[in-house]
């Protein structure tokens, strides 16, 4: 007998096969006739199996009638072609064995639609809903996606740390890494004694693993990192976590226009991978979270990104005649209103902004001749706002201490990332792509606590 998913027998070509199938219970029905209908799922699609459980199977009195959502079970038996609508196959079961019961007393997941803001109370079992079902099958066909596109492409996948001494780029706040006493910290005068600590310096959890990849495109040239980043944050939005991953290719010989082109190639490509590989999880999500979904990921894969200098933004937003709540002067970070304006309203498709001022950016971006704007670009798409954030990097040794200096930074600090300029500079770029930004954005799901397993935000941290 062979092992099959619900996946698969839930094809044709599993017709007329002996199999086992293991999954969870999503519902029971009694018929009239003395036999009962299974709904099976075991996570390897949305859709269920249904088992036809006749009551001539030994254990149909005392255990199959007793089955609720959530139990487990093993099924042995036919695969056959379904007379019901809208199933291709079902299996006749031949012998079940329940592994656990789920109390339908206490058992929290019952039929009926739950908010998303109760799942996140049981974030341990909402995996065993269909939404979170489809979630987690994306999630992994944009991961698989990101390798993909960047092996293909010949960049090396390089670790970098996850706890640093750089404070990176100010990019929000950082949590400490310590293994101090908090009630008897070692103190040098009124200072902290990093010295006694266990790095013997102050260190935290990483924001960004760029400044270390860095090291890597300037001496391999194609290369990405890709793994979880934090950010100490105290924002409680729908876009952003304490803990989230990120993907950063950082490329040497790129100047900013081969950036804009990758990042564009880029997310087409986790977009396209998904409606092709992941087609009825897709499918649900344009059904019941976003009906235009579909519509406007095909739209984005089939078109060319919008490309505005930040400059040419600020005067759109100006002649907008919007009445937006934060005022848009140049020199002025864009919220996020304005972002969603420019994207979602005005132009309609994803736009890639570039040219910030120089004020509003940190000291690695490569400043412009103009003198007052760096080569930074940001990718603003629909709904989700800043999915990508990037630049062409400081090449010039004189220019990046300058720039330090000017952020009250300490080039000492800095000294090894300098030398990647002191020795053999190349001009290099890279981006930023939040993942759980882009299967938001991919899903339609609104609250970015909804597209990882465990979300991490102010307050919460107990699953
Ligand atoms: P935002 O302005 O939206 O807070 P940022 O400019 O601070 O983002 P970057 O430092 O440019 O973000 O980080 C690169 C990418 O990482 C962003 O484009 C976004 O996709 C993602 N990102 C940043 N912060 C968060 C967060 N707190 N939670 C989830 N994703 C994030
Ligand atoms: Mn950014």
């Amino acid at each position: 007998m062979e092992k099959l998913s619900v996946a698969e027998a839930r094809r044709a070509e599993a017709i007329g096969r002996q199999v086992r199938l293991q999954g969870w219970v999503r519902t029971r029905r009694d018929s009239k006739g003395g036999f009962s209908f299974l709904e099976l799922n075991d996570g390897s699609c949305l859709g269920n199996i249904q088992i036809v459980a006749e009551g001539a199977l030994p254990n149909y009195e005392s255990e199959v009638k007793r089955l609720s959502a959530g139990a487990s079970i093993t099924v042995e038996g036919v695969v056959r072609q379904s007379p019901a609508r809208g199933q291709l196959t079902e299996v006749q079961a031949e012998r079940i064995v329940v592994h656990g019961w789920a109390d339908p007393e206490t058992y929290p997941l019952q039929k009926k639609q739950h908010s998303f803001e109760f799942l996140r109370t049981i974030a341990h079992l909402r995996p065993r809903t269909n939404t979170f079902g489809a979630v987690t099958r994306v999630r992994n066909c944009v991961c698989r996606s990101i390798h993909h596109f960047f092996q293909q492409r010949g960049f090396l996948y390089i670790h970098t740390p996850i706890i640093t001494a750089s404070d990176c780029e100010g990019a929000g706040a950082m949590f400490r890494v310590t293994t101090l006493e908090l009630g008897q910290v070692p103190l040098r005068g009124q200072q902290v004694d990093y010295t006694r600590d266990f790095f013997e310096r102050p260190t935290y959890l990483t924001v960004s693993g760029q400044l270390q990849v860095e090291a890597f495109a300037c001496s391999l040239g194609k290369v990405y990192t890709f793994g979880p980043t934090f950010r100490a944050e105290n924002s409680n939005t729908a876009r952003h976590l304490a803990e989230f991953w990120m993907v950063e290719p950082e490329m040497a010989f790129y100047e900013l226009a081969d950036n804009m082109q990758l990042a564009e190639e880029f997310l087409k490509q986790l977009i396209s991978d998904c409606l092709a590989q992941c087609a009825e999880d897709m499918a649900f999500f344009n059904e019941r979270i976003d009906s235009q979904l579909l519509a406007t990921l095909e739209g984005i894969v089939s078109s060319s990104f919008e490309r505005l200098s930040y400059t040419e933004a600020v005067q759109m937003l100006q002649q907008a005649g919007e009445r937006f709540e934060f005022p848009v002067a140049w020199g002025r970070d864009l919220q996020a209103e304005h972002e969603r304006w420019l994207t979602e309203r005005k132009l309609r498709k994803p736009v890639i902004l570039y040219d910030y001022p120089r004020t509003l950016k940190p000291f690695y971006m490569r400043v412009n001749d103009d003198g007052r704007t760096v080569r930074a670009m940001d990718v603003l798409v629909p709904k989700v706002g800043e999915i990508i954030g990037g630049s062409q990097r400081e090449e010039r040794l004189d220019v990046l201490t300058e720039r330090m200096q000017e952020l009250h930074m300490n080039p000492d600090d800095y000294w090894w990332y300098a030398d990647l300029r002191r020795y053999g500079t190349v001009p290099h770029s890279g981006f930023g792509l939040g993942l759980e930004r882009a299967v938001q954005f991919i899903t339609g799901m609104a609250n970015i606590r909804d597209v990882i397993p465990f979300p991490r935000t102010p307050g919460n941290a107990e699953f």
